[in-house]
């Protein structure tokens, strides 16, 4: 190797490639050429393949700029060691960025309303078709993968969270938005493994805004590190919730009753934007201060809730306990104290967990 690498570049530092007048022959420029391009071929290679290191080490010294790339590779291949679901999360963001391009173009339609639980528990055919785009996309690049997508589930389809790695999925966040054209509308998409999540995507497509987080590595909206307000005063505090879709007047009246609490504290004021990644993306970056909601599922806070996360936030159940992805339960912050404040003040309603099992 070193002996078949060193020949014609020693000979070019050595102006041997040079024709009769000192200038370089075409024949020399290619041979010269051939021999980089395979020395860093065989570098790449090598470094895939550490059993060889010492050849690959040779390799790279014979050629002084080959050894950066070689060092490049091996940094790109402890990234991969090291973040095992980073290429998880990329495909995540282009499969996101493609079903919110479907979103948006249906907006532009006529749209057929369904019902699933109820009459304001609204389904489109978008919502169907748009899951089936992302999970069949995902089985493709990831056929071992398991899923969870809030339109498979209606259709019968389990929501138990295993130890495999597994897409959470809410094709349409806010289907109530898209009927109305209500122009806040999310696809969200969270990846647990070992039942903890590592990252999550919510792509808020009208508006063009990509939410990612990964674990331990930050939250991001269009490139734009996110932070929450860090707010610990809930008197200064802007509140997110949402009434969900029941309109049983028992329930309906318990989620008055939250409200009429929070704003009594006082708070400086309530909103709902009508998707439950939306408003947990708004805490992250810091324009609302809190989110709670009672009713949501799974797929509505998986992504979202690595999101506010990495953002700074805290999310903490309903109850004021640790947060559980099954519990149809949520509480997010810009700080603990504002996030347990908001747990005393809540009245709790029983609900089927995600997972089927029963409460504690
Ligand atoms: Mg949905």
């Amino acid at each position: 190797m070193a002996r078949i690498v060193g020949g014609p570049v020693q000979r070019r530092a050595q102006g041997w490639d040079g024709g009769e007048d000192g200038s370089e022959s075409s024949g020399g420029i290619a041979a010269a050429t051939c021999v980089r391009v395979y020395a860093i071929i065989r570098v790449s290679i090598l470094n895939y393949f550490p059993a060889s290191a010492d050849d690959s080490r040779s390799a790279a010294e014979s050629l002084g700029h080959t050894r950066l790339q070689g060092a490049s590779a091996t940094i790109s291949k402890q990234n991969t060691m090291e973040d095992p679901w980073q290429e998880c999360m990329d495909y995540a963001v282009t499969i996101a960025k493609k079903a919110g391009t479907v979103v948006c173009e249906a907006l532009k339609a006529e749209m057929a309303v369904m019902v699933k639980s109820c009459p304001t528990d609204l389904v489109t055919e978008t919502d169907q078709k748009v899951e089936k785009i992302i999970i069949s996309s995902i089985k493709e690049k990831f056929p071992s993968h398991s899923f969870i997508g809030e339109e498979s589930v209606a259709a019968g389809a389990g929501s138990t969270l295993s130890d495999n790695p597994t897409w959470i999925i809410d094709p349409i966040d806010g289907t109530t938005n898209f009927v109305h054209k209500f122009p806040f509308v999310a696809v969200s998409i969270g990846f647990a493994v070992n039942k903890k999540l590592e990252f999550g995507v919510v792509y808020s497509c009208v508006e063009d805004k990509m939410y990612t987080g990964r674990k331990g590595k930050g939250a991001f909206c269009n490139g734009q590190k996110l932070q929450v307000s860090g707010q610990k005063d809930i008197t200064q505090s802007l509140i997110l919730t949402e009434v969900g879709s029941s309109r049983n007047p028992d329930v309906v009246k318990v989620m008055f009753s939250n409200m009429e609490r929070l704003l009594c504290i006082p708070i400086h004021g309530i909103r709902a934007v009508g998707t439950a990644a939306v408003n947990m993306c708004l805490v992250a970056t810091g324009g609302a201060d809190a989110y709670y909601e009672i009713g949501i599922h799974c797929w509505d806070m998986a992504a979202a809730a690595v999101i506010v996360t990495e953002a700074g936030g805290v999310v903490i159940d309903a109850t004021g306990g640790p947060f559980d992805l099954m519990s149809r339960r949520i509480i997010t912050a810009s700080s603990s104290v504002i996030a347990e404040r908001i747990a005393k003040e809540l009245q709790i309603i029983p609900l089927e967990r995600d997972d089927g099992e029963k409460e504690d």
